[in-house]
């Protein structure tokens, strides 16, 4: 993500307003790698600015997404997620307990031939259970014979084969 500096000139430069709120979002979002909601972006400004709307927050995410400067993903966890990590391509682990959000460098399949449908990109999602929520339930499973067989190995590798497709009809 660019630098808050960068920003506000390119936002003024869409003829976009860029107020101190919107700057703090900016500053937010700055190397940020939690992947942040909406709502958790808002409770972070308003510790610095407690007067800034979540409507604010909403529309300064939609105009850095609207340039580029963000991506907005929906990986299932009930809230839209944030990232400023525009410059390298990536994918992403996702725990199923607790929404947390990691970067991970795999590499797509390429979009398969499909008649039809003209195939943009392939979005990895790799669902399973981060370091803290293991812990938290138990750690490892035991199985029988002493073999430690990890919670979410059958869930990682099945999830792993399943890429989210995101495309645009030919219409
Ligand atoms: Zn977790
Ligand atoms: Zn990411």
């Amino acid at each position: 993500m660019k630098s808050v500096e960068e920003l506000t000139a390119r936002f003024r430069a869409h003829g976009l307003r860029v107020t101190p709120q919107r700057q703090a979002v900016f500053r937010l979002l700055a190397g940020n790698d939690t992947h942040p909601t909406v709502e958790a972006i808002h409770a972070g400004v308003r510790a610095e600015m407690p007067t800034v709307s979540l409507r604010t927050v909403y529309q300064t995410v939609h105009d850095l997404a609207r340039l580029g400067e963000v991506h907005v993903l929906d990986v299932g966890t009930g809230q839209v997620r944030v990232d400023p990590n525009v410059e390298e391509a990536h994918h992403h682990l996702v725990c199923t307990r607790c929404g947390r959000m990691d970067d991970v460098a795999v590499e797509a399949p390429a979009p398969p031939a499909t008649p039809g449908f003209r195939a943009e990109r392939v979005e990895v999602i790799v669902r399973g259970t981060c370091a803290a929520c293991e812990a938290a339930a138990g750690g490892p499973h035991r199985a029988p014979g002493g073999a430690t067989v990890r919670r979410t190995e059958h869930e990682t590798a099945h999830e792993t084969a399943h890429e989210t497709q995101e495309a645009t009809c030919r219409s």
